[in-house]
C-alpha cells in the first residue's frame, strides 16, 4: 500500500465523524504523490502524518445574555492546525452549522492556503454555531465580548492573528478587538479585518472578491479570453460575492445573477450591484428585497437552480458542495468556460473532476479566494510598522500575489504531471514550501 494511501486510512479511521475533513484531506492528499517520489525523506520524517494532525485544537464554552435577559450558550472553536511557516492565520466563522468537523476542514485548506501567499503564516480556522441573523447589535456585542473572555489567552500578534469569516464582518471584528484590548491591555496587531480608524489596512474588505477576479483574469488569459461581456453568475451575497461583482462588472463582465441561502436574483442584461450591495451590507435585507422592482430583475425561489442558468463564467462565493455533479453537468451544458472557488470547497471532488475532464478551466479556492488572507497579512505588516498604505499600494501588491499564485499553481501542475489541474498545482506548490520546513525544523 502507498505511504499516501495509508496515511489516508489512519485519517479516516482517525476523524469518521467530520465529512468535510475528510473531503479535504482526501482532495489534497491525492495529488501529493509525486512530491514524494522526488523526496522520500519526508516520508522518513513522517511529513504526512503531521501534516494532517492539528498542533492545537480548542474547544470552549461561550455563555452569554440575551436581550430578554436569558442565558445562552454556545461553543466556541479555534484549530491551530500548522505553524510550520509562520504564525497561526486564519478566519473565524460564525455560523449553526459549525462543528469541530467544519473547522478542522477550514483550517487544513488554510495551511496550503497561507503558503500559496507567498507570506510568512501558518494555518488555523475558529468560530463557534452562534448565528448572528436576527440578533441585536448588543446581542452580538456580549457574544462577541465572551468569546474573546477565552479566546485571548490562545491568540497575540506573533502568536495566532484570527480575521473574518461567514458571519464575522467589520461589527464582529470590532467587538472582539475591544474585549480582547481591554482584558490585555495592550494595543497590537491580534486581529485582522479591523476597522481603518484602529490598524486596519485599506483594500481588506474587497481583498478576497478583488483577488479572485484578479486569478480568474490570469486563468482567462490562458486561452486568450478576458471579463468582456461575459455572463457571469455569483452565488451568495456576502463579503466575498458583493466585491467579486464590483470588480468583474469594473472588468467588462456582466452579473446575471446573485443568491443568498433563500433564493436569486437574475436579469440576463445584469442585475444592479450597487442596490444588492446597499441591501446586504448596510441594510442586512434578504437578496429578495435587493432590487429595484420596476427592472426585469426577477427574484426566484431555490438558490441552488442558480448553476442551471446559461453563462460564460460561473463563480461560488457562498457555501461548501453548493456544485454537485449535477449543477456542474448543467454549468458544462450551458457553455460556461470557468469556474472560480469564491468560498471554500464549494464544488464536490465529482464536480471538479468533471469541471477538468472537459477542459472548464477551475479555479480552487486555495488559490483563488487566497486574496483575503493575504491582505490580512498585509494589515499585520502595517500594524507591525505603524505605517498604512494608500488603497493603490495595497491593490498592487495584492494583483502581484494573486498573479504569483497562478503562476506557482500552473507551474507546478505541469512540472509534476498535472498540466491543465491548478487543483493539483496549487496542493503541491503550497505542500512544498510546508514540507520543506517542516522537515527543517525536526520532529516537533
Ligand atoms: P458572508 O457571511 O459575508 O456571506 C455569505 C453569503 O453566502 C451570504 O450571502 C449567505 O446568505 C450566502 N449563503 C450561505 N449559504 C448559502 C447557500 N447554501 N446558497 C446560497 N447562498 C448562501 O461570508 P463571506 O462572503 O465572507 O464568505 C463566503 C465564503 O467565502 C465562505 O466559504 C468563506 O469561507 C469564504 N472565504 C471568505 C473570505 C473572506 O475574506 N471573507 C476569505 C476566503 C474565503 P444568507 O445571508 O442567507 O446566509
Amino acid at each position: 500500500m502507498s505511504y499516501i494511501k495509508r496515511v489516508l486510512d489512519i485519517v479516516i479511521k482517525k476523524n469518521p465523524n467530520e465529512p468535510e475533513f475528510l473531503q479535504a484531506a482526501t482532495e489534497v492528499l491525492e495529488t501529493l504523490e509525486p512530491v514524494f517520489e522526488e523526496h522520500p525523506e519526508y516520508q522518513k520524517a513522517g511529513i504526512l502524518e503531521r501534516f494532517v494532525e492539528p498542533e492545537r485544537q480548542i474547544i470552549f464554552r461561550v455563555p452569554w445574555i440575551d436581550d430578554y435577559g436569558k442565558v445562552q450558550v454556545n461553543r466556541g472553536y479555534r484549530v491551530q492546525f500548522n505553524s510550520a511557516i509562520g504564525p497561526y492565520k486564519g478566519g473565524l466563522r460564525f455560523h449553526p452549522s459549525v462543528y469541530i468537523g467544519v473547522i478542522k476542514f477550514l483550517a487544513f485548506e488554510q495551511i496550503l492556503k497561507n503558503s500559496l501567499t507567498g507570506l510568512s503564516i501558518g494555518g488555523a480556522k475558529g468560530g463557534s454555531d452562534f448565528d448572528p441573523k436576527g440578533k441585536s447589535d448588543n446581542e452580538v456585542m456580549k457574544f462577541c465580548q465572551s468569546f474573546m473572555t477565552e479566546l485571548y489567552r490562545h491568540v497575540g500578534a506573533d502568536l495566532d492573528v484570527p480575521a473574518g469569516d461567514i458571519g464575522v464582518g467589520a461589527r464582529e471584528i470590532g467587538y472582539l478587538y475591544g474585549q480582547y484590548k481591554r482584558i490585555k491591555n495592550v494595543y497590537e496587531g491580534v486581529l485582522t479585518g479591523k476597522g481603518l480608524s484602529y490598524g486596519g489596512s485599506l483594500m481588506r474588505t474587497e481583498a478576497t472578491g478583488y483577488g479572485l477576479i484578479y486569478f480568474v483574469e490570469e486563468m482567462l488569459k490562458s486561452k486568450n479570453e478576458n471579463f468582456k461581456n461575459k455572463k457571469i453568475v455569483i452565488s451568495g451575497s456576502g463579503n466575498v460575492a458583493i466585491y467579486a461583482a464590483k470588480k468583474a462588472k469594473e472588468m467588462g463582465g456582466i452579473i446575471i445573477a446573485m443568491s443568498d441561502s433563500n433564493g436569486y436574483i437574475h436579469n440576463e442584461d445584469g442585475i444592479d450591484i450597487d442596490t444588492v450591495q446597499q441591501g446586504k451590507e448596510i441594510e442586512r435585507k434578504r437578496i429578495k428585497e435587493c432590487y429595484l422592482p420596476n427592472t426585469s430583475t426577477k427574484y426566484a425561489d431555490n438558490c441552488k437552480d442558480i448553476w442551471q442558468l446559461k453563462c460564460d463564467i460561473a463563480l461560488p462565493c457562498a457555501a461548501e458542495n453548493e456544485i454537485g455533479e449535477n449543477e456542474a453537468k448543467a454549468l458544462i451544458k450551458n457553455g460556461c468556460i470557468a469556474v472560480g472557488e469564491g468560498a471554500n470547497m464549494p464544488c464536490t471532488p465529482k464536480a471538479i473532476e468533471l469541471f477538468i475532464k472537459n477542459n472548464v478551466l477551475f479555479g480552487p479556492a486555495k488559490a483563488a479566494n487566497a486574496g483575503g488572507v493575504a491582505t490580512s497579512a498585509l494589515e499585520m505588516q502595517q500594524n507591525s510598522m505603524r505605517t498604512s498604505w494608500t488603497f493603490e499600494e495595497v491593490d498592487n501588491k495584492l494583483k502581484n500575489i494573486m498573479k504569483n499564485i497562478y503562476y506557482k499553481c500552473s507551474q507546478a501542475s505541469e512540472k509534476y504531471g498535472f498540466k491543465g489541474n491548478l487543483l493539483a498545482g496549487a496542493n503541491i506548490a503550497g505542500f512544498l514550501k510546508v514540507a520543506e520546513a517542516m522537515y527543517a525544523q525536526g520532529v516537533v
